[in-house]
């Protein structure tokens, strides 16, 4: 998503002359896209788009961040990650104002690393470490209800 972003729109306005619009971006960044992805990750479909030489990005993306191939396939992802890294957050941003403490994780989905908030553990335990093995879902975001990715432990071997 697009945390940090918000403030756009409403600078310009008045004479709606401007001749030199610049170059659209070649990757339209779609909540659209990124939502259906979120759809698709609740149904436990979650997929990651791979493209030829094998590196793996998210939606809204529309090319390899890596390589800039947009020969991009959807790729499932794992249904148990790991944990590579993880904080605790205390001090969130306002979009998060009511989450707080919690615990971020980027996780290892195979094709793909994602991040999102871990939930069901005490964010301030030590629950949460590097190599947990955790589920990728989607629950709503406490402050303001929107979707947010998250991951929970679940009961590994
Ligand atoms: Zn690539």
């Amino acid at each position: 998503m697009s945390d940090g972003g918000a403030g756009e729109g409403g600078g310009t306005g008045g004479d709606g002359g401007g001749g030199d619009e610049t170059a659209p971006s070649p990757t339209p960044i779609t909540d659209a896209d990124y939502d259906e992805w979120l759809d698709a990750l609740a149904a436990g479909e979650g997929y990651a788009l791979v493209c030829p030489d094998g590196h793996g990005s998210l939606p809204p993306r529309r090319r390899c961040p890596e390589c800039g191939s947009d020969a991009l396939s959807r790729e499932p992802l794992d249904e148990i990650g790991r944990v590579e890294t993880f904080s605790v957050v205390h001090v969130p941003s306002p979009r998060f104002a009511d989450d707080a403490p919690y615990v971020t994780a980027v996780v290892d989905l195979g094709p793909v690393r994602a991040t999102g908030v871990v939930r069901g553990v005490d964010p301030e335990g030590d629950a949460v470490e590097v190599g947990l093995s955790v589920a990728a879902g989607v629950e709503e975001r406490e402050t303001d209800g929107e979707p947010l990715v998250t991951f929970r432990p679940v009961d590994g071997e």
